[in-house]
This record gives structure tokens, C-alpha cells and sequence, in this order.
């Protein structure tokens, strides 16, 4: 299934879940999305009960797809470097030699940087002028869990989205670490939708895809991912409890702007499509 928060006629946010021709309401079954995952199998099978019980499903014409979670209980949680030419790239641009993190890199998001699908990206040139694009599997978690084993990580996991972790690389250099420039307002697009676990299969063999005005400047699949998603859950839980509803975006392959002869940063008016397989298309604007 593939679950939304959408607003219908300027209403409150709602959780719905996709059907053909729409959207299906679920605030019967929870509040939110949110609820609805930490409900575990009772939220899925209300979810399940509610597409056949429904009349016709709201059209898509009509509402606005919102982040699917817009407020997160805790930071966006991310990788950094988890794939072999973007850290080799990212090595070169800052005049570092080309290594590989021995270890996952793990930082946060600020939940005050959730972005929406079709969202605003705000541009301050007085705040940064090096925002960059980074496409990113985000894998959704639907249990809690602390010192979670490899073997079993996957069963941790409700379902997938996309994140494109917008990243200020002034700021990113300036601070010496990634908390400042990555947390932004606006810098954590997210969505459409999540993708239950169940439909996605397996998640290290998904194209993923970045394109500016429509020029593709990534594109690579999560089969390059350095440390694979029981990896990342099995090192990031231990000692570390993580809850239904955490994300973890799991980090970018190549192209990067920082990555380009010479770096190319987002300008205002520019159009960013990020596109995972069978998950959809993320697409937002730079405002000026
Ligand atoms: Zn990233």
C-alpha cells in the first residue's frame, strides 16, 4: 500500500492511503500517519478495511499531497557517504584523499526542515548560496527496537520514501559538521508517498534518479549502497533505541553539484525531480 497526508478543500492534514483514482481518507482508522504506523498490523488492517469499504476515493486533482510524515517525532536520521563515487567525490571537491568510512557516518536532520512534495525550497543568498540536491532511499521504520540483529532488521521496517537531503555546503564546511547544513527550513523534501515494505521487495535493487530542470544529474541504484540496510539498522540500534516512525535516509550516490567541474549549486526558479523506483517522483521548486 501506498500511504499520504494530504489535504482535501484547505481541511486539516489527513492520512489516506492510494488507490486507482484517489486518495482514500483514513482519519477514521488514526489522527495521522504517524499513529497509524506506531499502530502497528491494527493500523494496516484498518487501512485494508477502509479501501473496501470506501465509496468513491477523493481524486487526486483535488488534494495536496503533504510530507508523508510533516512532523516527525524525532530528526530525519541519514547517512552520509554510503555510496563509493559520491564519497570519493565528495573527498575531491573538499581536497581530501579518496577513502571510504570504515564505519556508517551517521547525522540528523532538524524535523523543522520537512519539506512537501511540490514544496518550496527557500533561497536566501544571505543564508547560503551552495544549496545542493542529494536523492536518498528513506527507509520508515514500523517497530521499536534497540540492539536489533542483522538477520531480522528488515522486519523492522513499515515501508520506503524519498528524501532529497538538501544540503547548504557552506554551512556544511563552515561548522566542520552536518547538523547546521543540513537542517535548513525547507531542506528535507519528502515523499510522495511510503511504499509498505511488502510492495518495495527487496530495497537494494532500486533505481534512483535526480534530475535539475530536467537534466539528469543522478542516477544509480541502492544495489551501490556501502552499508546495506541491516547493516545500518543493526549499527545505528545498538545501545540506541529506535522507535516506530523513525526515518533513516539511507544516503546519495554521485552527481552532486559539489561534484561537478566546476560545482554547480541550485539557483531560484530551479526544478528538482527526485524518483526512486517503485516508490514515485519527489519534485519541488527553489524559491527565490
Ligand atoms: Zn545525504
Amino acid at each position: 500500500m501506498q500511504f499520504v497526508t494530504f489535504q482535501h478543500a484547505a481541511g486539516q492534514p489527513r492520512p489516506g492511503v492510494l488507490v486507482d483514482g484517489g486518495v482514500v481518507d483514513l482519519s477514521a482508522v488514526a489522527p495521522d500517519l504517524l499513529t497509524l504506523i506506531q499502530m502497528g498490523e491494527q493500523g494496516l488492517a484498518g487501512a485494508r478495511q477502509a479501501i473496501t469499504g470506501a465509496g468513491t476515493p477523493i481524486p487526486l486533482a483535488e488534494v495536496t499531497l503533504l510530507a508523508p510524515t510533516p512532523r516527525p517525532r524525532k530528526n530525519i536520521m541519514c547517512v552520509g557517504m554510503n555510496y563509493v563515487a559520491h564519497a570519493y567525490e565528495s573527498a575531491r571537491a573538499r581536497g581530501r584523499p579518496e577513502t571510504l568510512p570504515p564505519h556508517p557516518v551517521y547525522f540528523t536532520k532538524a524535523v523543522t526542515a520537512v519539506n512537501h512534495p511540490e514544496g518550496i525550497i527557500p533561497f536566501d543568498p544571505g543564508v547560503s548560496e551552495q544549496i545542493d540536491w542529494e536523492v536518498e532511499l528513506a527507509v520508515v521504520l514500523g517497530r521499536t527496537g534497540k540492539d536489533i540483529r542483522e538477520a531480522e532488521a528488515l522486519d523492522y521496517v513499515w515501508g520506503y520514501t524519498i528524501v532529497n537531503d538538501v544540503s547548504a555546503r557552506d554551512l556544511q564546511d563552515q561548522h566542520l559538521q552536518f547538523f547546521k547544513g543540513k537542517s535548513l527550513d525547507g531542506s528535507c523534501p519528502m515523499g510522495p508517498a511510503i511504499v509498505t515494505a511488502d510492495e518495495i521487495g527487496d530495497p537494494h535493487n532500486l533505481r534512483l534518479t535526480l534530475r535539475v530542470n530536467g537534466e539528469t544529474k543522478q542516477d544509480s541504484s541502492t544495489n551501490d549502497l556501502i552499508f546495506n540496510i541491516p547493516t545500518l539498522l543493526a549499527t545505528l540500534s545498538r545501545g540506541m533505541t529506535l522507535e516506530a516512525g523513525d526515518i533513516l535516509a539511507t544516503g546519495t550516490p554521485s552527481g552532486v553539484g559539489m561534484g561537478q567541474t566546476p560545482p554547480t549549486y541550485l539557483r531560484p526558479g530551479d526544478v528538482i525531480e527526485a524518483e526512486i523506483e517503485k516508490i514515485g517522483v519527489l519534485r519541488n521548486r527553489v524559491g527565490g
